[in-house]
């Protein structure tokens, strides 16, 4: 089985999908077993999906410095600024 193969069903497993046809659970530990590079390619995978994953539930911190960010965008410009459009007909 090549390592190309194995990658690919280990990153549909991680996101939860269907393996591919030709490559089912068990052959992916068989594998993994004997590959420490798969093995360390899948932990990436799981890290990259649980960082992903923990971004969709609020958190506070983070929640909260997008809060400031955006309090701080916003505050910036001047408020009441619109109707300064001179239009002159020639
Ligand atoms: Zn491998």
């Amino acid at each position: 089985m090549q390592c190309s193969r194995i990658r690919t069903a280990l990153s549909a497993r991680a996101d939860g999908e269907a393996l591919p046809p030709d490559v089912d659970g068990p052959a992916l530990d068989a594998h993994l077993a004997g590959c420490p590079e798969c093995r360390r390619w899948e932990r990436q995978v799981q890290r990259l999906r649980e960082f992903t994953g923990s971004a969709q539930e609020p958190e506070p911190g983070a929640d909260g410095l997008l809060a400031a960010l955006r309090a701080a965008l916003d505050g910036d410009g001047e408020t009441g600024g619109a109707g300064q459009g001179d239009s002159r007909a020639g």
